[in-house]
């Protein structure tokens, strides 16, 4: 019997035994093909050489320090690197161990932003329902997915939501994509309004949404507006792009392409890209200001904040992400993706929508193409690819809950920066025959 608690509910999955580059291999020798990163995290693929001998070298050095009582020098460079890496004039970078840990600090430094400025009782977070934030409890209050939440509603605070932005399933017949983006971002302001904005502290969303709605970029000028409705009412925004962001979507941070420079912003996958547990929240400089005034009561910390190890591996995979001139190749091998998954798939009518921005996309799935957004949760038609994929020696990542929270269905591809166009072709071909499999 394993003694390791296993997600699911199931049985003990394969034991992997070792991963090189874009595949992983099984205790039976099976090989896969590594086109998710896991959840989006492996962005430079497995075992690069660089990144070890990072790893090794900053354990000979120094293995770890608490934070309030030493800098280390991997800390502050990866802080340097990150803040050079945006030109969105980010300036301070709070480093964690995990995405979770990224938006609570998000959200716990909003709040102490506001009491330092003497704002009063700001304490709401509106956030989306198409959006996924984490698995703490502060995290999952606002993540949108209904399912991950339900069981644990009467120990988290209930948050207010609005400004959903996903055409696919929300744009009228006939309406403009930027005339839906307006009208998407104006159900913010009115939800301001009825809380009154004295008592709100934030928006909280991801740039381009993933886990739970399948690699849904925003529509053209819907963020731009979002900032306009935030300054109208003290309000911070926030983008959580622990998955979108560090290239992942072609720039540094997804926000930069939409023109919008967030109070807060955070990172996790891409950052470490799997090497070591890390995360950040990236603020500016009058984010930071108030607070961290510690006259002002605002202690926020974790044990292994800016890990040694874990900053020299993360410093080590965006030294190899430029070396290698990976960046570059996200938005050309993305397009190829997209490319290749609307031949193979534009015939297939329970594909619904094939979406995303660089190397975040998506196939949307539909269980009755006859009408959208019909999905039924228990037949897990994304499960069972996922499944269908594993046994073609493929590993996508399959996600529910696009709709409402409860409904929708999709299999996102988070392939690393660095796939060729042979890759992609692989990828594409065995996604294929699982879905037919998993169809029949
Ligand atoms: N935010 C987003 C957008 C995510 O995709 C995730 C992880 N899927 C998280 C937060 C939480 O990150 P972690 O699982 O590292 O806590």
């Amino acid at each position: 019997m394993s003694h390791i608690f296993h997600r699911g509910g199931g049985g003990a999955p394969p034991l992997a035994v070792s991963a090189k580059g874009l595949w992983v291999v099984d205790e039976a020798g099976h090989s896969f093909l590594d086109a998710s990163g896991g959840a989006a995290v492996s962005c430079i693929g497995h075992g690069e050489p660089r990144v070890v001998e990072a790893i090794r070298a900053q354990a000979a050095r120094l293995d770890y320090v608490h934070s309030g009582a030493f800098t280390n020098a991997p800390a502050e460079a990866l802080a340097d690197r990150i803040c050079a890496a945006t030109p969105l004039g980010m300036e301070k970078v709070y480093l964690v161990g995990s995405g979770s840990e990224a938006v609570e600090t998000a959200v716990k430094m909003a709040r102490g932003y506001h009491v330092a400025r003497g704002e009063g009782d700001r304490h709401h977070v509106i956030a989306r329902r198409q959006s996924y934030h984490g698995n703490t409890l502060g995290a999952l209050a606002r993540g949108g997915s209904e399912a991950r939440r339900q069981p644990y509603l009467p120990m988290m605070t209930e948050t207010p939501r609005a400004a959903p932005c996903f055409a696919f399933h929300e744009k009228k017949t006939g309406e403009s994509e930027e005339d839906y983006a307006i009208r998407a971002a104006d159900t913010l302001e009115a939800e301001i309004l009825r809380l009154g904005a004295e008592t709100v502290s934030a928006f909280l969303a991801e740039t381009v949404v993933g886990a739970t709605a399948g690699a849904v970029p925003p529509s053209p000028g819907y963020f731009a507006r979002i900032r306009e409705i935030c300054d109208r009412h003290g309000v911070l925004l926030i983008l959580d792009e622990v998955m979108c962001g560090t290239w992942r979507t072609g720039s540094f941070l997804a926000c930069e392409d939409e023109g919008v420079r967030p109070d807060i912003v955070t990172l996790a996958k891409g950052l470490g890209g799997g090497y070591q547990p890390i995360g950040a929240a990236v603020c500016t400089r009058e984010v930071h200001e108030a607070f961290a005034d510690g006259r002002r009561g605002f202690v926020h910390g974790h044990t292994y904040m800016a890990h040694p190890i874990a900053c020299a591996a993360a410093l080590a995979v965006q030294d190899v992400i430029a070396a290698d001139g990976m960046a570059e190749n996200v938005g050309r091998a993305g397009e190829k993706l997209r490319q290749a998954l609307q031949a193979r798939f534009g015939n297939t009518a329970e594909v619904g929508d094939v979406r995303g921005r660089g190397l975040l996309q998506a196939i949307e799935l539909l269980e009755d193409p006859s009408r959208k957004a019909s999905f039924d949760p228990a037949l897990n038609l994304a499960g069972r690819i996922g499944d269908a994929c594993q046994r073609h020696g493929l590993l996508v990542y399959p996600g529910r809950g696009t709709v409402d929270g409860w409904r929708g269905d999709h299999v996102l591809l988070a392939p690393p920066y660095n796939i060729t166009e042979a890759d992609v072709a692989e990828i594409v071909d065995r996604l294929g025959r699982a879905v037919d499999e998993a169809l029949a």
